[in-house]
């Protein structure tokens, strides 16, 4: 049985209706009490979740209440109740509130973690979902697909809430806007907290979509309002806007990869939000498609992205374009930005042979612009005399791109009392953004009551102290996250692969390094977020087939691997570490190590799905030294996806001998950014870079190679001239 009880003003529950005397208050244990007191609920009654770990609890809110009184579900505290497992929520009715739940240590069964419907066309209106949290709540496979929060229906609102560290597949949080329905919705995302999202590696890591490009030509007009993006880094767009009408206003946006994309749909609004991107590789800002678009009064400091990640981009359109390639820009109107120490402004982004329809009927009007180390930072691909420019500022250029309509100007910038750069100049006051500005804070955003449980930094929890004859697997299991198990010199057996679930160092001391010998080929298997360490230690397997260090398929959250200073030995059947697919490292750096057999030392190419997913997206190999080893790395990002970064591979100051022999040393395929400098190569196959997609940024320079092949460069799309720089290297021919 439930209880009741008066509930009494002023209790605490202020995000309820205002609290009148009939009002109950129902306090449920467990999820049968629950869904007796939602099935009973009125307008005006609160439901409140006793404080504790609710595992595996699919909630469905369901009910009519009313502006005046709404009917809520909350929690006995704020941040008290834990939804984990299998958990979900599903709100259906209207005048709905739920608030305070926290979701994590597992994953929605479904594909949303918090939906605004019940099923097909049972939606939920006039709701509002409130000081949420959902942190790393994430399905095991990255490539299967959810959204955190998927709006369906009218005036729903979403605010004050946290989301954090989504690395599976799909939106954030989408307002759906389902075939044959293109009625306004209304939604209002405002005063939330978008914390990192890492790079997805694919298309489908947006932080926010509205619609999709089905009903794109109808208006949404939802409002994207004060909410603080900080390293939202899943993919190109950080919002996706597909329909019309909506309102993006007065956001942070902080070193995040990507931009603000009006993909599809017209007569949206961009004004007054801030973008600081830190010099942050491909940090971008606002990307204009489509019709009747306005981009007014924002500010863009520090953005380092070019091309289609831009500060400011206006693209070329597709003549007579499918609803879904690209409409032509017209009617824009973008004036008073101050778009500041950024690599690009790029109009006509994207001119190609079939994105030939150049803007038209535009303006470009009382913008202040300065360029990264005083390049000028506009270019144009194609033709932009559709582009009306006027009263434009910009800091001053050798050759500028532009000379109609953008005066040429010594800018002296201050920062102001809202850390925003403004000229000094009183005749510039009417250039640029507005004074009135005021970034939002991160105490206006989310939530004040939780802190996320964020991955543990190397070497950052306790030291373990281990002698040859005790067992590294058993002082690996009673380490806390970050903690290190350091082993004095001497000899060290694996029976079997140690299983590794979070972020753990292992360290040998002395010279020669403590040996480790791996009885069946195994030495670690990394099974959950987290990651591992390997410093001052040699290990040892012969004649074994299983991969040393192995990623386990259908774990959970990002890893990292870090080499310093270990000495391997391997069969020539053997790899020494091996990329699971739909796992995803951060980042895997080996430095000052040496190789000797293995047939991979990272074997990164199982991804084979054509869709755009890579298993790692830092690969940096420094200062070592491979010796008879098959391959270095084969590095495989495949399919013809444009909506992310990486990989980005580097191998430098190394040497390589005797490797690769009969085939190639070492191959990078679909790197967007490849740098292959000072190595030396004897006796070794050649390198292999292939290019896909994209625009790859490859270096191949300050390599000797002895008696081996010159680098390979293959183009897979792009026509013409192989892209990238592979002069100047020392060829050799054998002593
Ligand atoms: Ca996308």
């Amino acid at each position: 049985m439930y209880w009741t009880r008066i509930a009494v003003c002023a209790v605490g529950l202020s995000l309820s209706a205002p609290a009148l005397a009939q009002d109950r208050q129902i306090r449920v244990v467990n999820p049968t009490e629950y869904d007796k007191a939602v099935r009973a609920a009125r307008a005006g009654d609160t439901i409140v979740l006793a404080n504790g770990v609710w595992r595996d609890f699919r909630i469905l809110f369901s009910g009519r209440g009313t502006a005046d009184k709404p009917i809520t579900l909350t929690t006995e505290t704020k941040g008290g109740v834990i939804l984990s497992g299998q958990s979900n929520l599903r709100l259906a009715g209207t005048h709905l509130v739920v608030s305070g739940l926290v979701f994590r240590d597992g994953y929605s069964p479904t594909g949303d973690v918090i939906a605004f419907r019940r099923t097909t066309g049972d939606y939920a209106s006039n709701s509002r979902v409130t000081e949420v949290v959902i942190d790393r709540y994430n399905k095991p496979d990255r490539r299967a697909q959810d959204n955190w929060v998927s709006i369906y229906g009218t005036d729903n609102r979403i605010d004050h809430s946290h989301f954090e560290g989504k690395t599976n597949a799909g939106v954030t949080l989408a307002v759906i806007r389902p075939k044959g329905e293109p009625g306004p919705n209304r939604a209002r995302i405002d005063h939330n907290y978008f914390g990192h999202r890492p790079p997805l590696g694919a298309n489908g890591g947006e932080t926010i979509r509205i619609g999709t490009s089905d009903e794109s030509l109808s208006d949404s007009a939802s409002i994207v309002e004060r909410n603080i993006f900080e390293r939202t880094d899943g993919e190109v767009e950080i919002i996706s806007i597909k329909s019309g009408a909506n309102v993006l206003r007065e956001n942070l946006v902080l070193s995040s990869q990507g931009a603000f994309v009006l993909r599809h749909g017209n007569g949206n609004l961009v004004e007054r939000n801030v973008f600081l991107g830190n010099g942050v590789a491909n940090s971008a800002g606002i990307r204009v498609i489509n019709r009747d678009q306005t981009v007014r009064d924002n500010y863009l400091e520090g953005l380092a992205g070019r091309d289609l990640k831009s500060a400011l981009s206006v693209m070329n359109g597709v003549p007579d374009s499918a609803i879904n390639r690209y409409h032509q820009v017209a009617n824009a109107r973008i004036h008073n930005n101050s778009i500041l120490d950024v690599a690009r402004v790029t109009l006509a982004a994207g001119a190609d042979a079939e994105r030939s329809a150049a803007p038209v009927g535009s303006r470009f009007e009382r913008n202040l612009v300065s360029g990264a180390s005083g390049s000028d930072p506009f270019t144009a691909p194609g033709e932009i005399g559709g582009i009306a420019f006027a009263g434009n500022v910009q800091a001053r250029v050798a050759k500028p791109l532009l000379s109609e309509g953008v005066t040429q100007a010594d800018l002296t910038l201050e920062r102001a009392a809202n850390g925003l750069l403004y000229p000094t100049d009183p005749a510039l006051a009417d250039i640029g953004a507005p004074r009135d500005l005021k970034p939002v804070t991160r105490s206006e955003v989310g939530v004040n009551w939780y802190k996320p449980v964020a991955a543990a930094a190397f070497g950052s929890g306790r030291t373990v102290s281990l002698s040859p004859g005790q067992s590294i697997a058993d002082a690996v299991a009673g380490l806390d996250d970050g903690g290190t198990v350091a082993l004095a010199p001497g000899r060290y057996t694996v029976a079997r692969a140690i299983p590794v679930t979070r972020t753990v160092t292992l360290r040998g001391a002395g010279d020669p390094a403590p040996t480790v010998t791996l009885s069946d080929g195994g030495f670690l298997d990394i099974a959950g977020g987290g990651g591992v360490a390997v410093e001052g230690l040699a290990f040892r397997a012969e004649a074994a087939t299983r991969p040393a260090i192995a990623v386990t398929p259908g774990m959970t959250g990002n890893y990292r691997i870090a080499f310093d200073r270990v000495i391997v030995s391997l069969g020539a059947g053997q790899d020494v570490i091996t990329l699971a697919p739909g796992t995803f490292a951060d980042e895997i750096r080996i430095a000052d190590s040496r190789f000797v057999g293995a047939r991979s030392v990272v074997a990164a190419a199982g991804e084979t799905t054509g869709r755009g997913y890579y298993p790692v997206e830092r690969l940096v190999i420094a200062d070592s030294h491979f010796a008879r080893v098959g391959m270095i790395t084969d590095l495989l990002r495949g399919g013809t996806d444009e909506s992310t970064f990486g990989p980005f591979a580097h191998v430098t100051g190394s040497t390589v001998t005797d490797s690769g022999q009969g085939g190639v040393s070492l191959r990078l395929s679909g790197a967007q950014q490849v740098r292959v400098t000072g190595n030396r190569f004897e006796r070794s196959g050649p390198v292999e870079v292939v290019h896909s997609v994209g625009t790859p940024d490859t270096q191949v320079t300050g390599n000797t190679f002895v008696a081996t092949p010159a680098p390979v460069v293959r183009e897979l799309m792009h026509e013409g001239r192989p892209r990238g720089v592979f002069v100047p290297n020392q060829m050799e021919q054998a002593r």
